[in-house]
């Protein structure tokens, strides 16, 4: 059965009008076919009533999310050759709820205000074909890119920032990310391909954040992002 993303208000969900020529026109729909459509979380069931005016009625709601066990906002720095991209893809696929791309010292590209905003709508198209590929219903939010300082001004119960300089110290991921309980917020901060810079680490550190070695290796920054989306996701998924 088709699913979509789109809004359901009362008795009736409403698509884009691309959505709405793909369905129509494309898929050829029928009068009296099913739909699903996938609004904030939820999944309805929907009934074509007419084609022309596209009339799309809500029979009953087919999913009420579970609540998730916390709330995982990753925050990773923009990367080159749409590595970033890979990022928002996987981190989508692994349940990350909201993205925080930033600005750091050490990252390559630099961007003016137009650059920023294109670049986020591109952002948001990936998630949302990510959620469609993987069966998601709640679209994770991506936010506005910000400065690293910004970005770490950020309130959270949480907050860890993988950070390379500790790759030859002992491994304490496992052991702060018990920590987290359920309902918490958790940010992940993942540096550039550089890496972060004294003052970054000083100043999250200042700013009480926790960083964290992921391993003896050093992992590409898009590695790292995967790799901290996965702990989370195994962990949001054991807890029962
Ligand atoms: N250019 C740096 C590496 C940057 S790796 C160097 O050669 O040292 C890109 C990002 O991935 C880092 O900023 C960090 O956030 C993360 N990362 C990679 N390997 C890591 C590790 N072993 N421990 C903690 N963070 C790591």
């Amino acid at each position: 059965m088709e699913r979509f993303f789109g809004r359901v208000e009362g008795e009736k969900a409403y698509i884009s009008p691309d959505k709405a020529h793909h369905l129509v026109r494309v898929l050829r729909a029928k009068k009296g076919d099913k739909i699903e459509i996938a609004d904030t979380g939820e999944l309805y069931l929907c009934e074509i009533k007419s084609l022309d005016p596209l009339d799309i009625t809500v029979l009953e709601s087919l999913y009420k999310p579970k609540p998730l066990p916390f709330t995982v906002v990753l925050a990773f720095a923009l990367l080159k050759g749409g590595h970033d991209e890979l990022v928002l893809q996987k981190g989508t696929e692994l349940g990350v709820n909201e993205f925080a791309p930033y600005i750091s010292s050490r990252t390559i590209i630099r961007l003016d205000q137009k650059d920023k905003e294109k670049r986020q709508s591109r952002f948001e198209k990936i998630v949302l074909s990510s959620c469609e590929q993987c069966k998601r219903i709640d679209v994770p939010k991506v936010d506005e890119i910000l400065s690293f300082d910004k970005m770490t001004d950020m309130k959270f119960d949480h907050a860890f920032f993988a950070y390379e300089g500790l790759s030859h110290e002992s491994f304490n991921l496992a052991a702060e990310a018990a920590k987290v309980k359920e309902g918490e917020r958790v940010l992940l901060i993942v540096g550039p391909e550089g890496g972060f810079d004294e003052k970054e680490v000083n100043l999250a550190t200042k700013k009480g954040l926790t960083p964290v070695s992921l391993g003896q290796r050093i992992l590409r920054a898009e590695t790292a992002s995967i790799y901290m989306a996965s702990v989370f996701s195994f962990l949001g998924e054991s807890k029962e």
